[in-house]
């Protein structure tokens, strides 16, 4: 199997380096494709984080070339525009090739840093994998993406992130016209197991080698010379894939389409379309109204995370070292095995500094789950819940809870529960509250908040989109004068619909 070299490396006005690793594969990798115009092109927010980590000066892409390069494909020096080819299980059903239909990636840069980002433009035009779609995307869906990038960034969740939102003049037809946007993401790597599919299921055995070859020389270049570099770089999907789906139950937040082509190489949420961080707590959530048979509901999260790894693992299989077909399928089937219990694991381990418990004890599972089906009875909002926990250890702001409750008696036998757990716990009551709050966030991305930055920017404001980035950036942090992002959802809130359709 050989790697490409990182060649063609050349700098821009920021003095980024780029290096461009994945237009050294094969053209049966990607489509180069054609600018598109975007009239009017402005940006409209960047992210400070981001841009600082690039090394950007966020004027820069106000202008060109940045401006031109991301939005209607013009020319920067350094970039070699490309969109990838894949496929993926979609709601179950496989199907042979998606690819980047709106996506281009602009190529990769190497930071002063030493860190390697791939730069992405969504919504800048049709690629040859388009499938007759228009390859845009909409101001809704372009908002929702920028901000919940650096909001899951700053909560701790792996992510793709967020660089830059673009608005224009451009109209664009979905349900109703709406304003076309883009946004500049960016990820270390934004390979997908779909990307491995296109190559298994087509029968390109060479260019699924090569594929792996590049997934292990750039993303897992640690496991290159283990044993089994193949099965150790499947055992670590499983394991960064935990991980990520133990940080999503923990923080209430609900994909909406887990497809496999939207399933991070290295563990990243990505491809955000109608996702949503659950207001009232209810295990059975469905986020995405396309969604029907609620395949996607919140609590199928971790089995479907499972599923995916299983398609995953049917391209990789053959590649494992093992002398036989058989013992390799016996292998990946112990690693995906395992899934399970490294998730719970991991959700126990964030759900136990929820309640404020450092030490493991043999019961909290119980204590935790017996919670949640409590707020689950009680339609108890998921984030504000946590966030007030240790507050309720005052006898009046427990009561103001208890006068809302429908079943005061098993609260009460919860609590009592909980403060005998607390007891063994030696910790200060001021000390607990700090460490709570350091991972139950005080503001989270609610469809609401989103909603308001939405009406805005479509009508060429981007005011509440950049109030937004700033509160999100400090999810834990008390921050007295916006209070009000962190109450609960309006009535209206229920009524918004969140569908495939970005
Ligand atoms: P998504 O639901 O955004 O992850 O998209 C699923 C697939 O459809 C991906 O291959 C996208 O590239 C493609 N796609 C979605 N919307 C469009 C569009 N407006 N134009 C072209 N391709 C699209
Ligand atoms: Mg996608």
């Amino acid at each position: 199997m050989s790697v490409p070299d990182p060649v063609n490396a050349a700098r821009t006005d920021s003095e980024l380096e780029w290096v461009n690793r994945f237009a050294r594969l094969p053209e049966a990798f990607y489509d180069r494709p054609l600018p598109a115009p975007f009239p009017g092109a402005a940006c409209l927010a960047t992210s400070p984080d981001l841009c600082g980590r690039l090394g950007l000066d966020p004027a820069e892409l106000a202008e060109d070339p940045w401006l031109g390069a991301c939005t209607h494909g013009s020319e920067l020096p350094g970039a070699e525009p490309l969109a990838s080819v894949y496929a993926g299980h979609q709601f179950g059903v496989f199907v042979p090739q998606l690819g980047d239909g709106r996506a281009k990636l602009l190529g990769e840069v190497r930071t002063s840093q030493g860190e390697t980002w791939e730069l992405q433009v969504k919504g800048a035009g049709p690629t040859r994998f388009s499938r007759g779609a228009d390859g845009r995307a909409v101001m809704r869906s372009s908002v929702r993406e920028y901000l919940v990038s650096e909001a899951m960034a700053a909560l701790g969740v792996p992510t793709t992130r967020a660089v830059a939102l673009f608005g224009s003049s451009l109209r664009v037809y979905r349900e109703r016209i709406e304003p076309g946007a883009i946004v500049l993401r960016a990820a270390p790597s934004f390979l997908r197991f779909g990307h491995f599919e296109y190559f298994h299921y087509n029968g390109y055995s060479e260019r699924l080698q090569e594929l792996i070859a590049y997934a292990l020389a750039h993303d897992y270049p640690h496991l290159q010379d283990a044993p089994d570099p193949v099965a150790a770089m499947l055992e670590e999907v499983i394991a960064r894939t935990a991980e990520m789906i133990a940080d999503w139950q923990a923080v209430g937040f609900c994909h909406g389409v887990m497809n496999t082509d939207n399933m991070s190489l290295i563990g990243l949420t990505i491809d955000y379309g109608p996702f949503a961080f659950m207001d009232a707590f209810d295990p059975g959530y469905i986020c995405n109204h396309t969604d029907q048979g609620g395949r996607y509901a919140f609590d199928q999260q971790p089995q479907i995370a499972q599923w995916n790894l299983i398609r995953l693992a049917e391209t990789l299989v053959i590649y494992f070292a093992d002398a036989t077909r058989e013992a390799a399928i016996e292998r990946a089937k112990a690693l995906l095995q395992d899934f399970q219990p490294q998730y719970r694991h991991a959700w126990l381990l964030r759900m136990r500094k929820k309640l404020g418990l450092q030490t493991p004890q043999g019961d909290d599972e119980a204590l935790i789950q017996e919670l949640l089906a409590r707020m689950a009875a009680e339609g108890v909002d998921y984030t504000r819940f946590f966030r007030q926990l240790p507050d309720l250890e005052q006898a009046e702001t427990r009561s103001q809870l208890e006068s809302e409750l429908e079943d005061v008696g098993a609260w009460q036998a919860w609590w009592s529960r909980y403060q005998a757990r607390l007891a063994l716990e030696g910790q200060a009551a001021g000390e607990r509250k700090a460490a709570m709050n350091a991972v139950n966030p005080k503001y989270i991305l609610r469809n609401h908040l989103a909603q308001a930055a939405i009406e805005q920017a479509e009508a060429g404001d981007p005011s509440e989109v950049l109030r937004l980035q700033q509160i999100l950036a400090r999810p834990f942090d008390e921050q007295p004068e916006f209070e009000a992002y962190a109450d609960l959802p309006p009535a209206w809130a229920s009524g918004i619909q969140l569908s495939c359709s970005s």
